[in-house]
C-alpha cells in the first residue's frame, strides 16, 4: 500500500510543480540576464569608499587634512600628501584603503570637511588575495568616471 501511496504522492508533487512553472510562464520576468543586463542600484547601496569627483572642477577636493585616517576605527586608510609648492596646501599623492577590513561604518564620509569621500556603487569586486582588497582611490579616479557613465547609461535604459 505504501508503494502505491509513494507513486501517488510523487505524481501529485510533479503536477503541483508543473502548475507553478506554467503559471510563471505568463507572468513578467523578475530576473535579468546578468552580466549582459543590469538593474539600477538602490540609492542606499554602500560600496567601498571612493573619492568624489566634483562637476565644477572635474576633480576631488581632498586637502590632506588626515581626518579620515585618524577617525577610521579599523585603521584601514592611508593618506599621502606632498607640498608641491613652498607656500600652499598639500596635494594628495596617494589614498589607499584596505577594503578587507573596512566595516563601512561611514565615519570617514561624515568627518571629511570637503565632502570628498563617498560610498562607491561598486558591487562586482572579486579578489583572490588580501592584496586584491587594497585600493588606491587616487589611481582609481579615471576608471570611476567611466563607471559613472556606464551607470547613467544603465539607469537610462531601465527608465
Ligand atoms: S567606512 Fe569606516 S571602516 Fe571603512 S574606511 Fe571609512 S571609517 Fe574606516
Ligand atoms: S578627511 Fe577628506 S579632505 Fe581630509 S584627508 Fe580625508 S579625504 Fe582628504
Amino acid at each position: 500500500m505504501g508503494y502505491f501511496k509513494d507513486i501517488f504522492d510523487g505524481g501529485l508533487s510533479l503536477i503541483e510543480g508543473m502548475g507553478v512553472t506554467i503559471r510563471r510562464i505568463f507572468r513578467p520576468l523578475v530576473t535579468v540576464q546578468y552580466p549582459r543586463e543590469k538593474i539600477p542600484l538602490s540609492g542606499a547601496y554602500r560600496g567601498h569608499i571612493e573619492l568624489k569627483i566634483f562637476e565644477e572642477t572635474g576633480n576631488h577636493k581632498c586637502i590632506v587634512c588626515m581626518n579620515c585616517e585618524k577617525t577610521c576605527p579599523s585603521g584601514v586608510i592611508k593618506v599621502q600628501g606632498e607640498k608641491l609648492k613652498e607656500k600652499g596646501p598639500k596635494t594628495l599623492t596617494g589614498y589607499v584603503i584596505d577594503f578587507s577590513k573596512c566595516s563601512l561604518c561611514g565615519l570617514c564620509v561624515e568627518i571629511c570637511p570637503t565632502s570628498t569621500i563617498q560610498y562607491s556603487r561598486e558591487y562586482e569586486l572579486v579578489g583572490q588575495t588580501r592584496d586584491d582588497c587594497q585600493f588606491d582611490l587616487l589611481a582609481r579616479l579615471a576608471g570611476q568616471v567611466e563607471r559613472m557613465k556606464e551607470e547613467k547609461k544603465t539607469q537610462g535604459i531601465a527608465a
